[in-house]
C-alpha cells in the first residue's frame, strides 16, 4: 500500500495510474477504523481498479472542541488494517496540507441541515462538505463510497456533488452493526463497559419504533415510546429521534403516503454521541 502525506505526490502518482486506464474509488474516513469501514473499502474494491482511502481527523466538522480533542486516533493500527484489506493507497495529511490559515469557506445547505444532526451540530455539515470537495479535487475518484449510518451525511453530499458538479458516482453502503445491534462507530471505543452495553439502546429503540409503526401506531406515540424507551437507561440522553423521508429529509408525523421513510436518531450515552438510523421499508439488516 502506498501512503501519502502530502498533496502533490498523491496527485503525481494517481495521474500515472489513471493514464494507464485505473479507475479510482475514493473512500474518506476519519480513521480509527473498523469493519463499517472495511465493508467501503471492499464496495469500492469491487468496482474501481485502485482503491484510496483517506484518513483525516477534520476539524472544520467538530462543532465540540472537546469532541474533537476525544477523537480516538490510531494511524499505525489503521494503516495495518487498511494493508490486511488490499487498500492501494492511504492519503492521511496533515491538516496544513488541506486548510489555508484563513480559512472562511461555509456552505450551507437550508433545509438539509436545519434539522436532525444539522439542527443539533451547526456547521457540522459545513465542514464536511468542505473536506469532501476538498478530497474529491485532490483523488478525482471515478467513484466514492459513503455509510448509511450517516444517512444525513450523504444526502448532503448529493447534493453537493450536483451543485458543484462534480463528475463521479456516489456509492453508499448499509450500515455495519456488531452482534448485539449497536452500529459500529469509532466513538464507541470510547464508551465503558457499562456505557456499551447501555448503547445498544438506540437499536433496540429503532427497532420497536419499527415494529410499532409497521403494525399502525400513530408517529407521536412511537415517539413517546423511543423517549421512555432510551431515558429508562442509565446515563442516556435522547437528543432526537425523527422520520423522515429518505430522499429530501423532509420530517414527517405520518407514514400514511411517505415515501421510503427513515428512522433517525440520536443521543449520548455518558458523554460519547452516538447516531443510528433504519427504513421502515426495508427487511431489518438483523
Ligand atoms: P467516519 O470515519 O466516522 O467519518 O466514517 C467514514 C465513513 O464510514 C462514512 O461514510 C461513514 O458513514 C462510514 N461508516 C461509519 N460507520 C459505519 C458503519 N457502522 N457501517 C457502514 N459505514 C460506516
Amino acid at each position: 500500500m502506498e501512503i501519502f502525506k502530502e498533496i502533490q505526490p498523491l496527485r503525481v502518482f494517481l495521474k500515472a495510474k489513471k493514464a494507464l486506464g485505473a479507475s479510482v474509488g475514493l473512500v474518506p474516513t476519519m480513521g480509527a477504523l473498523h469493519k463499517g469501514h472495511i465493508a467501503l473499502i471492499e464496495a469500492c474494491q469491487k468496482e474501481n481498479d485502485l482503491t484510496v482511502c483517506s484518513i483525516y481527523v477534520n476539524p472544520a466538522q467538530f462543532n465540540n472542541t472537546q469532541d474533537l480533542i476525544n477523537y480516538p486516533r490510531d494511524l499505525e493500527k489503521d494503516a495495518e488494517l487498511l494493508k490486511q484489506a488490499g487498500c492501494n493507497v492511504l492519503f492521511c495529511p496533515s491538516d496544513d496540507q488541506m486548510y489555508s490559515r484563513n480559512r472562511n469557506i461555509t456552505f450551507n445547505f437550508g433545509p438539509l441541515e436545519a434539522i436532525l444532526e444539522g439542527r443539533y451540530r451547526p456547521g457540522h455539515f459545513s465542514g464536511v462538505a468542505l473536506v469532501v470537495g476538498k478530497l474529491f479535487n485532490i483523488v478525482a475518484p471515478d467513484k466514492a463510497y459513503f455509510g448509511q449510518k450517516d444517512w444525513q451525511q450523504l444526502v448532503i453530499i448529493r447534493q453537493l456533488r450536483e451543485e458543484l458538479k462534480f463528475d463521479l458516482d456516489l456509492r453508499s453502503v448499509p450500515t455495519i452493526r456488531e452482534k448485539d445491534g449497536l452500529a459500529m462507530s469509532s466513538r464507541n471505543l470510547r464508551l465503558n463497559e457499562a456505557e456499551r452495553i447501555r448503547a445498544t439502546v438506540f437499536y433496540k429503540a429503532l427497532q420497536e419504533a419499527k415494529k410499532l409503526l409497521s403494525s399502525g401506531q400513530k408517529v407521536e406515540k412511537v415517539k413517546a415510546v423511543v423517549k421512555e424507551m432510551t431515558e429508562q437507561q442509565q446515563d442516556v440522553k435522547l437528543e432526537y429521534f425523527e422520520i423522515a423521508e429518505s430522499d429530501n429529509l423532509i420530517l414527517i408525523n405520518t407514514i400514511e403516503g411517505a415515501k421510503s421513510p427513515i428512522l433517525c436518531v440520536a443521543g449520548y450515552v455518558g458523554n460519547v454521541r452516538l447516531i443510528d438510523n433504519m427504513f421502515l421499508d426495508l427487511p431489518d439488516p438483523k
